[in-house]
Protein backbone atom coordinates (compact mmCIF):
# COMPACT_ATOMS: atom_id res chain seq x y z
CA UNK A 1 0.00 0.00 0.00
CA UNK A 2 1.09 3.73 -0.96
CA UNK A 3 0.03 5.83 1.74
CA UNK A 4 0.63 9.87 2.08
CA UNK A 5 -0.18 11.47 5.74
CA UNK A 6 -0.69 14.78 6.31
CA UNK A 7 -1.43 16.79 9.64
CA UNK A 8 -0.81 19.93 11.29
CA UNK A 9 1.93 20.21 14.42
CA UNK A 10 -0.09 18.68 17.72
CA UNK A 11 -2.08 16.09 15.50
CA UNK A 12 -0.04 13.27 16.47
CA UNK A 13 1.22 12.85 13.16
CA UNK A 14 4.28 10.93 13.85
CA UNK A 15 2.90 8.90 16.22
CA UNK A 16 -0.06 7.49 14.00
CA UNK A 17 3.09 7.49 11.08
CA UNK A 18 5.05 5.23 12.97
CA UNK A 19 2.08 2.73 14.13
CA UNK A 20 0.01 2.70 10.81
CA UNK A 21 3.46 1.27 8.72
CA UNK A 22 4.23 -1.23 11.31
CA UNK A 23 0.43 -2.48 10.91
CA UNK A 24 0.57 -2.58 7.32
CA UNK A 25 4.29 -3.71 7.21
CA UNK A 26 5.29 -0.67 4.81
CA UNK A 27 8.01 1.60 5.06
CA UNK A 28 7.58 4.81 6.96
CA UNK A 29 9.48 7.57 5.07
CA UNK A 30 9.79 11.10 6.63
CA UNK A 31 11.70 13.56 4.90
CA UNK A 32 12.29 15.15 8.08
CA UNK A 33 14.01 12.22 9.29
CA UNK A 34 16.05 11.45 6.03
CA UNK A 35 17.70 15.02 7.28
CA UNK A 36 18.76 14.73 10.19
CA UNK A 37 20.07 10.96 9.11
CA UNK A 38 22.25 13.06 6.32
CA UNK A 39 23.20 15.78 8.61
CA UNK A 40 23.94 13.24 11.40
CA UNK A 41 26.37 11.69 8.87
CA UNK A 42 27.97 14.76 7.99
CA UNK A 43 27.17 13.85 3.77
CA UNK A 44 27.00 17.23 1.50
CA UNK A 45 23.31 17.20 1.12
CA UNK A 46 22.97 16.98 4.41
CA UNK A 47 25.20 19.79 5.29
CA UNK A 48 23.20 21.66 2.32
CA UNK A 49 20.11 21.12 4.16
CA UNK A 50 21.16 21.97 7.75
CA UNK A 51 21.11 25.59 6.62
CA UNK A 52 18.08 25.85 5.92
CA UNK A 53 16.28 23.72 8.30
CA UNK A 54 18.53 25.99 11.09
CA UNK A 55 16.79 29.00 9.00
CA UNK A 56 13.72 27.49 9.59
CA UNK A 57 12.80 27.57 5.93
CA UNK A 58 11.98 24.58 3.61
CA UNK A 59 15.02 22.57 1.93
CA UNK A 60 14.74 23.22 -1.91
CA UNK A 61 12.90 20.93 -3.82
CA UNK A 62 15.24 19.84 -6.41
CA UNK A 63 17.25 18.44 -3.29
CA UNK A 64 13.79 17.13 -1.42
CA UNK A 65 12.58 15.59 -4.50
CA UNK A 66 16.15 13.61 -5.01
CA UNK A 67 16.70 12.42 -1.83
CA UNK A 68 12.44 11.07 -1.67
CA UNK A 69 13.41 9.48 -5.55
CA UNK A 70 16.06 7.69 -4.00
CA UNK A 71 14.42 6.08 -0.85
CA UNK A 72 11.45 4.77 -3.21
CA UNK A 73 13.93 3.43 -5.47
CA UNK A 74 15.09 0.89 -2.53
CA UNK A 75 13.87 -2.40 -2.88
CA UNK A 76 12.17 -2.10 0.97
CA UNK A 77 9.91 0.17 -0.54
CA UNK A 78 8.80 -2.37 -3.34
CA UNK A 79 5.74 -3.39 -0.19
CA UNK A 80 4.62 -0.24 -0.07
CA UNK A 81 5.52 3.04 1.94
CA UNK A 82 3.78 5.54 4.13
CA UNK A 83 4.93 9.24 3.41
CA UNK A 84 5.32 12.05 5.97
CA UNK A 85 6.24 15.54 5.51
CA UNK A 86 6.19 15.08 1.74
CA UNK A 87 5.10 16.76 -0.62
CA UNK A 88 4.81 19.82 1.36
CA UNK A 89 3.88 21.83 -1.98
CA UNK A 90 1.92 21.19 -5.26
CA UNK A 91 5.84 21.22 -6.89
CA UNK A 92 7.06 18.47 -4.58
CA UNK A 93 3.62 16.41 -5.32
CA UNK A 94 3.30 16.86 -8.85
CA UNK A 95 7.18 15.48 -8.97
CA UNK A 96 6.46 12.21 -6.63
CA UNK A 97 3.15 11.74 -9.39
CA UNK A 98 5.76 11.73 -11.92
CA UNK A 99 8.33 9.31 -9.98
CA UNK A 100 5.43 7.12 -9.21
CA UNK A 101 4.16 6.93 -12.73
CA UNK A 102 7.65 5.90 -14.15
CA UNK A 103 7.69 3.24 -11.41
CA UNK A 104 3.94 2.22 -13.15
CA UNK A 105 2.41 3.02 -9.17
CA UNK A 106 0.42 5.68 -7.97
CA UNK A 107 -0.85 6.65 -4.18
CA UNK A 108 -3.60 4.44 -2.80
CA UNK A 109 -4.63 7.33 -0.47
CA UNK A 110 -3.91 10.67 1.15
CA UNK A 111 -4.96 10.53 4.84
CA UNK A 112 -5.75 14.14 6.27
CA UNK A 113 -5.63 14.05 9.87
CA UNK A 114 -8.22 16.84 11.02
CA UNK A 115 -7.89 18.57 14.42
CA UNK A 116 -9.56 22.14 15.81
CA UNK A 117 -7.25 24.79 16.10
CA UNK A 118 -8.23 25.15 19.70
CA UNK A 119 -7.23 21.56 20.37
CA UNK A 120 -4.00 22.11 18.67
CA UNK A 121 -3.45 25.27 20.76
CA UNK A 122 -4.09 23.29 24.29
CA UNK A 123 -2.16 19.93 23.58
CA UNK A 124 1.26 22.29 22.20
CA UNK A 125 0.92 24.98 24.66
CA UNK A 126 0.57 22.97 27.73
CA UNK A 127 3.32 20.86 26.85
CA UNK A 128 6.32 20.63 28.86
CA UNK A 129 9.45 18.66 28.77
CA UNK A 130 11.95 17.19 30.54
CA UNK A 131 15.46 18.88 30.30
CA UNK A 132 16.70 15.06 31.43
CA UNK A 133 15.01 13.24 28.75
CA UNK A 134 13.46 14.20 25.57
CA UNK A 135 10.81 11.80 25.93
CA UNK A 136 9.34 12.51 29.58
CA UNK A 137 6.53 14.83 28.31
CA UNK A 138 4.02 15.94 30.56
CA UNK A 139 0.66 18.49 29.84
CA UNK A 140 -0.22 21.05 32.46
CA UNK A 141 -4.24 19.68 32.12
CA UNK A 142 -3.99 16.68 30.73
CA UNK A 143 -1.05 14.90 32.32
CA UNK A 144 0.34 16.92 34.95
CA UNK A 145 2.98 15.93 37.06
CA UNK A 146 2.78 15.74 40.95
CA UNK A 147 5.02 18.52 41.63
CA UNK A 148 4.45 21.53 39.09
CA UNK A 149 7.81 22.07 37.07
CA UNK A 150 9.05 18.59 38.00
CA UNK A 151 9.56 15.83 35.99
CA UNK A 152 7.30 12.94 38.08
CA UNK A 153 9.76 10.01 36.25
CA UNK A 154 13.23 11.53 36.56
CA UNK A 155 12.75 14.84 38.62
CA UNK A 156 14.66 16.88 35.51
CA UNK A 157 13.32 20.33 35.46
CA UNK A 158 10.29 20.88 33.51
CA UNK A 159 10.32 23.83 30.49
CA UNK A 160 8.16 24.56 27.63
CA UNK A 161 10.15 24.48 24.01
CA UNK A 162 9.82 28.22 22.42
CA UNK A 163 8.38 27.40 19.22
CA UNK A 164 5.43 25.34 21.75
CA UNK A 165 3.87 29.08 23.17
CA UNK A 166 1.06 30.02 21.91
CA UNK A 167 1.65 32.93 19.66
CA UNK A 168 4.21 30.58 17.89
CA UNK A 169 1.87 27.79 17.44
CA UNK A 170 -0.72 29.80 16.03
CA UNK A 171 1.68 30.93 12.94
CA UNK A 172 2.86 27.30 12.69
CA UNK A 173 -1.21 26.73 12.24
CA UNK A 174 -1.04 29.21 9.37
CA UNK A 175 1.80 27.94 7.86
CA UNK A 176 0.72 24.70 7.61
CA UNK A 177 -2.64 25.65 6.41
CA UNK A 178 -1.59 27.71 3.45
CA UNK A 179 0.99 24.99 2.61
CA UNK A 180 -0.42 22.00 2.83
CA UNK A 181 -4.55 23.67 1.61
CA UNK A 182 -2.39 23.91 -1.93
CA UNK A 183 -1.27 19.84 -1.50
CA UNK A 184 -4.83 18.72 -0.59
CA UNK A 185 -6.66 20.33 -3.60
CA UNK A 186 -3.88 18.59 -5.86
CA UNK A 187 -5.24 14.51 -4.07
CA UNK A 188 -8.40 15.66 -4.09
CA UNK A 189 -8.46 16.53 -7.61
CA UNK A 190 -7.44 13.06 -7.97
CA UNK A 191 -10.12 11.76 -5.33
CA UNK A 192 -7.59 10.19 -2.98
CA UNK A 193 -8.18 12.44 0.10
CA UNK A 194 -9.86 10.73 3.36
CA UNK A 195 -9.99 13.01 6.40
CA UNK A 196 -9.92 11.93 10.01
CA UNK A 197 -10.86 12.96 12.82
CA UNK A 198 -7.29 13.20 15.26
CA UNK A 199 -9.60 13.28 18.36
CA UNK A 200 -9.32 10.83 20.99
CA UNK A 201 -6.70 8.23 22.26
CA UNK A 202 -3.95 7.44 19.98
CA UNK A 203 -5.74 3.87 19.61
CA UNK A 204 -9.02 5.15 18.50
CA UNK A 205 -7.52 7.47 16.25
CA UNK A 206 -5.04 4.57 14.53
CA UNK A 207 -8.27 2.58 14.68
CA UNK A 208 -9.97 5.05 12.28
CA UNK A 209 -7.45 5.72 10.22
CA UNK A 210 -7.53 1.90 9.36
CA UNK A 211 -10.69 1.61 8.45
CA UNK A 212 -10.40 4.88 6.56
CA UNK A 213 -8.10 2.96 3.63
CA UNK A 214 -10.36 -0.06 4.01
CA UNK A 215 -7.51 -1.92 6.70
CA UNK A 216 -9.19 -1.39 10.00
CA UNK A 217 -11.76 -3.96 11.96
CA UNK A 218 -14.08 -0.97 13.03
CA UNK A 219 -16.62 1.38 10.96
CA UNK A 220 -15.04 4.19 9.54
CA UNK A 221 -16.96 6.81 12.19
CA UNK A 222 -15.71 10.04 12.33
CA UNK A 223 -13.87 9.69 8.50
CA UNK A 224 -15.02 11.38 5.46
CA UNK A 225 -13.82 11.69 1.69
CA UNK A 226 -12.90 15.00 0.83
P1 LIG B 1 9.90 17.78 9.98
O1 LIG B 1 10.61 16.79 10.83
O2 LIG B 1 8.91 17.18 9.02
O3 LIG B 1 9.29 18.92 10.77
O4 LIG B 1 11.03 18.45 9.06
C1 LIG B 1 12.10 19.19 9.61
C2 LIG B 1 12.60 20.19 8.57
O5 LIG B 1 13.08 19.48 7.40
C3 LIG B 1 11.53 21.13 8.03
O6 LIG B 1 11.36 22.26 8.87
C4 LIG B 1 12.10 21.52 6.69
O7 LIG B 1 13.13 22.48 6.80
C5 LIG B 1 12.75 20.21 6.23
N1 LIG B 1 11.79 19.42 5.44
C6 LIG B 1 11.14 18.28 5.81
N2 LIG B 1 10.32 17.84 4.82
C7 LIG B 1 10.46 18.72 3.80
C8 LIG B 1 9.89 18.84 2.51
N3 LIG B 1 8.97 17.95 2.05
N4 LIG B 1 10.27 19.89 1.73
C9 LIG B 1 11.19 20.78 2.16
N5 LIG B 1 11.75 20.75 3.37
C10 LIG B 1 11.40 19.73 4.20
Amino acid sequence: MRLLLIGPPGAGKGTQAVRLAAHLSIQHISTGDLFREHIAQGTELGQNADKHIRAGRLVPDEVTVGVIEECLARPDTERGFLLDGFPRNPAQAEALDGILADTGSGLDAVLNLEIPDAEVISRIAGRRLCRQDREHIFHVDHNPPEVAGTCAVCGGELYQRDDDREATVRRRLEVYGSETALVLDHYRAQGLVTTVSALGRVQEVLDRALAAIGKGRVAASGTSSN
